[in-house]
């Protein structure tokens, strides 16, 4: 680089450039002094022996200059430095010159008089060589001064030449000749210097601006960084590197060795003796042969370092240290994930599968007893929808806390998902036997619990199933536990069943029914016959329930109370519903108007919103009257979720459709349930018709039912009378205005029902 490319836009020398070059006319102030004191010492030499005014005045001013330029180096000397803008160094630099010039005058002057009016030779060379050195002494000097340097040489150069000319003689004409050329020289040597000077400031200010720039680079790098020499002197290295060691990220870890500053971390408990050796085995490894080596350190506080060592060609090597922690803190969070549930902090499905499996292939090596219980918590879904999601979860985080107290310390306690959990036990000598751990975690489930200041009470129903010596595998042992979990569901809930063959089978014909449903459904298969409902007063028929037949292709004829809950589990009762309910509708239409009908309702139709508009288009496509239409609902749909119910029911009463309470008595018998519902009848279950007259508390029952509901507004019916005997026993306890039974009539096709109604046929009992 040269003093073009050190030019700034203006063609001007920038101000640390330039102030570097004024700074250096200062160095050296003491060669400065012994010159000058030197050249003044002649001026008083030249003065005595020439005993010339003029040489005294010439002295007297280079003493002067001396003084002046002395000050100016002292008080740029003071200083140390040069600072300030650019115009305060030109201001500098102006002062310089002017007093080089005036001191390298005044030489000439002195020159000029030891020449001209001196016949001494002594004089004469004095003179001569003053200015002579001090000519020579301006391109060693003052080099660096931009464009003072012509100046300076004619200051001296042409007294000098004036004394030759003015003195005369061939000889002495010819040194003005001579000074021409020399001072050219000076001016050439000057102009060469500066510019070396120049290159030599460019590549410093190069050099400097790379160091800088690495510098920024490598402190401000996420790494930790530092280059070692082969004798484990640290030649470089960041302030991650000074962190890595619990030093300030200021602190200068250069030209120390490696190994003291690892024996001072240890002394300053910023690691441990057994990761400083491995740091230092790393560093070793790297020496003899591998070029590449890491290792993993932890240091003080826990803080966790990917270290990698890379070995240059020269044995030197560099260290790179990643801070990985967090790393590590996100890599345990997604194991915790991935093995843990978030919500009760137990273990998860998955990794109960993964214990299971370990614990089925462990005792197929060394034999022994496995346990699965799945358990599935009740009325959980009605905790969840009424209270809400965060009661919900807290319920869930009790019921696994309570699993925990009760588990032994080897049982492996799983959250299956939604309100299942599961139990993995193995250890069992001397454990509780499997029934009585059973009993004891649905009494602790079904204990009541308060959150959010809502009184709870959950319950559970537990599945089974056991392999010995790792038999069934895996899959079979999960499939039974969830099968026997089932069976105790549908036997009631609050209990356990241990996985028995026949469950097995009962689920293989399930699942063929279920086959055989969506197919029935599909292809329409069900048919609806209609049992009459008589008024006992009249024994007119005023309504006719409407009841399903299925008659499967192999199996024959179904129950409804079979294929019901089935199409309820396979969420299809809603289409069914809505197919009853149509053809119920069309057929009832063809009836004589004051006879209606009544279809049955189930208690999942109730929960969702179909049934309204199922009512509707039911309606609308049958021309019925809405008042003609019954709809029939057991308590249990009322208490599944009793304020949607309440809503569904409002809507649907509100179309002029009667509802009507079925099997009522053998379900909660609520009282509240008849002031809360839009009820229009109660129907007394066939149970209680068929009881003898000795069972007197039942009779009561009836009676006070049957009056109460009179009262209400309510049509009171009895199902299931199948003698006289039963029916005048009925009589005589209330108002009961309608039978129905096989006493009157079986459930019967609707042909027959109309034939029956135009009177082409008649009932039982007329
Ligand atoms: P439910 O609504 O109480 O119907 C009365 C049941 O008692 C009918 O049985 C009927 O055949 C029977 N029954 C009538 N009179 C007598 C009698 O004098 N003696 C005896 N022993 N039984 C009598 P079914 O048809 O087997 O229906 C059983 C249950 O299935 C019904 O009880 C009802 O809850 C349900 N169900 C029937 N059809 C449907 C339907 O279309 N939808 C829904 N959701 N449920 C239905
Ligand atoms: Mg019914
Ligand atoms: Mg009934």
């Amino acid at each position: 680089m040269s003093e073009q490319t050190l030019r700034c836009e203006k063609g001007d020398l920038p101000d640390d450039v330039r102030c570097g070059l004024v700074e250096s006319l200062f160095a050296d102030e003491q060669s400065m002094m012994l010159g000058s004191f030197v050249t003044v010492l002649s001026g008083l030499v030249i003065a005595v022996l020439t005993g010339q005014w003029a040489a005294d005045v010439a002295t007297v001013g280079l003493i002067v200059v001396t003084a002046m330029r002395f000050a100016l180096f002292r008080q740029n000397r003071a200083r140390s430095r040069l600072r300030g803008s650019g115009a305060d160094i030109r201001r500098i630099e102006r002062e310089y010159i002017l007093g080089v010039c005036a001191y390298l005058f005044g030489i000439g002057a002195l020159a000029f008089i030891a020449i001209v009016w001196s016949s001494d030779t002594f004089v004469l060379v004095l003179g001569l060589t003053v200015a002579i050195a001090n000519t020579a002494a301006i391109a060693l000097r003052n080099f660096a001064v931009e464009k003072g340097v012509g100046w300076q040489v004619a200051a001296v150069a042409v007294p000098l030449a004036s004394a030759f000319l003015v003195r005369g003689g061939f000889f002495l004409l010819l040194i003005p000749m001579l000074v021409a050329p020399l001072s050219m020289f000076v001016q050439s040597s000057a102009t060469r210097l500066r510019s070396t000077l120049l290159s030599e400031m460019s590549y410093r200010r190069r050099s400097e601006s790379i160091a800088a720039q690495f510098d920024f680079a490598i402190n401000n790098m996420s790494h930790g960084m530092c280059m070692i020499s082969t004798g484990r002197l640290i030649l470089v290295s960041n302030a991650k590197f000074a962190e890595f060691f619990g030093m300030p990220a200021d602190a200068a870890v250069t030209h120390v060795d490696f190994t003291s500053l690892l024996s001072e971390a240890i002394e300053r408990g910023a690691i441990s003796h057994e990761h400083a050796d491995r740091l230092l085995d790393l560093i070793m490894t790297a020496n003899a042969e591998a070029s590449q080596c890491d290792v993993q350190i932890e240091m003080a506080g826990g803080r966790l370092y990917d270290v990698t060592l890379r070995r240059h060609s020269n044995g030197s090597c560099v260290i790179v240290v990643q801070d990985v922690t967090e790393k590590r803190e996100a890599e345990r969070a997604i194991d915790h994930m991935a093995r843990f549930d978030s919500v009760t902090n137990l273990r998860n499905r998955r990794a109960f599968e993964v214990a299971l499996a370990e614990t089925l292939a462990a005792s197929r090596v060394g034999g022994g007893r496995t346990e699965v219980l799945f358990i599935d918590l009740d009325r959980f879904k009605q905790v969840n929808d009424t209270l809400g999601h965060k009661v919900g979860d807290k319920a869930l985080v009790i019921a696994g806390d309570r699993l925990c107290a009760l588990a032994g310390k080897d049982d492996f306690i799983a959250r299956w998902g939604g309100d299942e959990f599961v139990i993995l036990r193995t250890k069992l000598a001397g454990s509780t036997p499997i029934e009585a751990y059973a009993a004891k975690i649905i009494a602790e489930l079904s204990r009541p619990s308060s959150i959010e200041g809502a009184e709870i009470v959950l319950g559970a129903s537990i599945g089974i199933a056991v392999a010995i010596g790792g038999e069934p595998c895996a899959d079979v042992i999960l499939q039974q536990a969830d099968m026997a979990l089932y069976t105790a569901k549908r036997e009631g809930r609050g209990r356990y069943r241990v996985y028995e063959d026949a469950m097995s089978r009962d689920a293989q014909e399930r699942r063929l029914l279920e086959l055989d449903l969506h197919v029935a459904l599909a292809e329409q298969a069900f048919t609806l016959v209609y049992q009459p409902i008589v008024d006992l007063e009249t024994r007119a028929v005023v309504c006719c329930e409407a009841l399903a037949r299925w008659i499967h292709p192999t199996r024959g004829p179904i129950s409804p109370a079979a294929f019901v809950p089935a199409l309820e589990e396979l969420n299809l009762i809603h289409a069914f519903g809505a197919w009853s309910l149509q053809r119920a509708c069309a057929d009832a239409v063809r009836w004589p108007p004051h006879v209606r009908v009544s279809v049955n309702v189930s208690a999942k139709q109730l929960e969702a919103d179909f049934l309204y508009d199922a009512v509707r288009r039911a309606l609308d496509a049958a021309g019925l009257q809405a008042n003609r239409l019954e709809l029939e609902i057991t308590e249990t749909a009322l208490l599944r979720d009793s304020q949607a119910a309440q809503n569904t029911l409002q809507r649907i009463h509100a179309l002029g459709v009667r509802i009507a309470l079925d099997d009522f008595g053998t379900g909660y018998s609520s009282l509240s349930h008849l002031m809360r519902f839009p009820l229009d009848k109660v129907k007394i279950d066939q149970s209680f018709t068929a009881l003898s007259d000795k069972e007197e508390k039942a009779a009561i029952l009836i009676e006070n039912v049957a009056r109460l509901s009179r009262q209400l507004g309510m049509v009171v019916t009895v199902e299931g009378v199948e003698t006289t005997e039963q029916l005048e026993r009925m009589k005589r306890l209330g108002p009961i205005a309608e039978g129905q039974g096989y006493l009157f009539s079986k459930p019967i096709p609707s042909a027959a029902v109309e034939k029956l109604l135009e009177g082409r046929s008649a009932l039982h009992v007329a």
